[in-house]
């Protein structure tokens, strides 16, 4: 028997899965053929789903502590006694002075699935009162940063980028982070378009392409902007598109014009004049162009108006009116399927504070208006991918914080807990996703029964919430009905077709034109002037400059001379091409092809430091140190070290990752993670 499931991990390409059963057993797993945007194959990481999934390790029963905080020495104990335990905390937590929100929920993207992801397990929080968590911890700069200027989050349908004549991918490991797209991209470079990669490191995506632009990390505004600058001057922009679309225009015009001239950006950006005119004048003469930009130029001080400077360069040149050209971040809005519709916000109380994700080590050391007593986790690991670890860590094992962590296996995050639950992989349940790189609806079906006694995220806060005698009604719908609600009120291009079609076909392209052209002449945007918002309302309200600019990071000599004289190589921490962020790495074929944390440092750098490679190093800052092997390589370049992740501290030898050191400080736009905007030091 053949099922068709989801991949249901944060990634854009949203896979459609073709699982082979035997007696009850899994015993093959391919990407769908059929899927117009999956075509056939999965990534290195998913086409080990069935050793993650019957891996030795998963967690198979409830769990409770009985060693220290973060020894990780549980007892075996049956649903029934973890989650009467479970309730009895929450509800004495909730109805002590400090109330409801002294418990904090913490999730992210384990899954993307809407049900088994926050569709009862919101609903669970908001009907108690707990605090809000801010999910800031991948992509919010950029999301922000697209709705102020688009007022949604919409962008070129990928299927069509094959009619591109130039495609710049921008911060993006395409065939590690987006490998789908790839068959598009050289569908264009069949048809001879160039490929461009713009990237602080010579990735295995920049090795692809056909140049390499090996800009200085956290200044891609600068560049986008003074692209603009060299399509201005040389009379290349789009008037008409520009007249007919846009709001504020005169002040970029502006300002591009006086403040972002070449010369000044190669300094900015460390890069050639001339790279930069040749880049500008490519982008600027040939149509279609399309650029794809990914989350991590966004982790950084400036990382909303990196987003809004890029996102507004097929503005210029009218790209967003070509079949092919334009831009893509996410197209998740194009769902019309909002959070709000089916969470039940109506049942948050009035004031509730939000507490923001990438700052969890301040909330569980400092926050004290009511201090966090309980942390519920579940589809994340903050003691792996957490900023400022060290923090995290010390706020973790605090013996006034009761900690329930919903898992797989037992992560650096599942040591600390004084409840561990066992959850179900995307095999054993039934989910409905959307996706932020294609236009497929899909259906994930449950191809296994659960491993042990493991439960569905939805069911195991289903019985909890009844565990504490809520018996509201959206607390006891079924994983059908919570989808059957999410279609019905999600906008018409998902709510003309109904559940039981989709779950026939397993996925469906939603109901918009083919090809999708969002921002096409005549098109009215959900801005408050109905244009493209070069000159936003949104981010004026902020208190911020509504226009972009170029934000250098918070951790450089630009804002922090001192700081970079003591700590002067910047650290970007990129998933390692076997990884997605934490998840993967306790599969021992994937770790075993990764090797070991390791260092990647310029021979410039090394020789300063009398680094030899295979030596290990200490990578550290203010924050923290974490130690790696060294590799000496050119795909670094000068003053830039990488640390693939993100290691489970537990697997390595010293308990330690490249989290130890990053921070705390939050982006421009969007209160998002900064990773990447993290100043180190290195020695032997
Ligand atoms: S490419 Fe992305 S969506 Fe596809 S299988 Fe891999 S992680 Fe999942």
């Amino acid at each position: 028997m053949i099922v068709k499931a989801v991949c249901p991990h944060d990634c854009p390409d949203t896979c459609s899965m073709l699982v082979t059963v035997e007696n009850g057993r899994a015993v093959r797993i391919a990407g769908d053929p059929d899927h117009p945007f999956t075509n056939g194959f999965l990534c290195t990481k998913v086409a080990k789903y069935l050793e993650r999934t019957y891996h030795p390790d998963r967690l198979l029963f409830p769990q409770i502590r009985v060693g220290e905080k973060g020894e990780g020495k549980f007892r075996r104990a049956t649903w029934d006694e973890a989650l009467e335990l479970v309730a009895q905390r929450l509800q004495w937590i909730a109805d002590s002075p400090d109330g409801p929100q002294a418990i904090l929920p913490y999730s992210y993207a384990g899954t993307m699935g809407l049900v088994q992801g926050e569709g009862m397990a919101m609903r669970f929080f908001n009907r108690i009162g707990a605090s809000l968590l801010d999910r800031t911890i991948c992509s919010s700069a950029g999301s922000d940063a697209l709705n102020a200027t688009y007022g949604t989050r919409m962008g070129t349908d990928a299927e069509t980028i094959g009619a591109a004549k130039l495609i710049i991918l921008w911060g993006t490991n395409t065939l590690t982070a987006n490998p789908h797209l790839w068959p598009f991209v050289r569908k264009a470079k069949a048809n001879g378009a160039k490929t461009i990669c713009i990237d602080p490191l010579r990735t295995r995506t920049a090795d692809a392409c056909d140049q390499h632009i090996a800009i200085r990390p956290g200044t891609d505004a600068a560049l986008a902007l003074t692209m603009m600058h060299v399509i201005v001057r040389d009379g290349l922009e789009d008037r008409e598109y520009i007249a007919q679309m846009t709001h504020g225009w005169e002040k970029l015009r502006e300002r591009v014009m006086n403040e972002y001239a070449p010369k000044r950006v190669a300094a900015i950006c460390r890069l050639p004049v001339e790279t930069i005119e040749q880049l500008a004048r490519d982008y600027a003469t040939t149509r279609p162009s399309f650029i794809r930009i990914n989350y991590g130029l966004q982790r950084h001080a400036g990382g909303g108006n990196a987003v809004r400077a890029i996102s507004l360069l097929p503005v210029l040149t009218g790209d967003w009116e070509l079949v092919g050209g334009g831009m893509q971040l996410s197209c998740s809005a194009t769902f019309g399927i909002k959070e709000s519709h089916f969470n039940h916000h109506e049942w948050i109380p009035p004031g509730t504070r939000t507490i923001n994700m990438s700052r969890l080590g301040e909330a569980l050391t400092e926050t004290n208006d009511p201090r966090v007593r309980a942390i519920v986790v579940y589809n994340s690991n903050p003691a792996s991918i957490a900023p400022d670890r060290e923090r995290v860590l010390a706020g973790l094992p605090r013996d006034d914080l009761f900690t329930v962590v919903l898992e797989q296996f037992q992560t650096d995050t599942a040591d600390y807990a004084d409840v561990l639950l066992p959850a179900t992989t995307q095999l054993e349940h039934d989910d409905l996703h959307k996706a932020y790189g294609h236009l497929y609806l899909m259906y994930n079906r449950r191809s296994i029964d659960p491993l042990g006694e493991a439960l569905p995220n939805a069911e195991i806060f289903r019985r909890l919430a009844a565990k504490m005698n809520l018996d509201d009604e959206p607390l006891r719908a079924s994983d059908e009905e919570i989808m059957r609600e999410v279609m019905a009120k999600a906008e018409s291009q998902v709510s003309q077709f109904t559940l039981d079609e989709l779950r026939e076909k397993s996925y469906v392209r939603i109901g918009v034109p083919s090809p999708h052209l969002p921002f096409a002449s005549g098109a009215k945007l959900p801005t408050p002037s109905g244009r493209i918002e070069i000159d936003s309302a949104f981010v004026a309200k902020l208190g911020l400059d509504p226009v972009p600019s170029y934000v250098p990071p918070y951790e450089s000599e630009e804002r922090d001379p001192e700081l970079a004289r003591r700590f002067p190589l910047a650290l970007i921490s990129p998933p390692a091409h076997q990884f997605l962020n934490s998840s993967f790495v306790n599969v021992a074929s994937l770790r075993r092809a990764a090797g070991k944390p390791t260092l990647e440092i310029h021979s410039d750098d090394a020789q300063r430091r009398k680094i030899n490679a295979g030596d290990r190093v200490t990578i550290y800052n203010d924050r923290g140190a974490f130690t790696a092997e060294a590799v000496i390589s050119d795909r670094v370049r000068p003053g830039v070290v990488s640390a693939p992740s993100v290691w489970w501290g537990k697997l390595t030898s010293d308990n330690t990752n490249a989290n130890q050191t990053t921070s705390q400080a939050l982006t421009d736009l969007g209160r998002g993670a900064t990773f990447y905007d993290n100043l180190v030091e290195v020695r032997i």
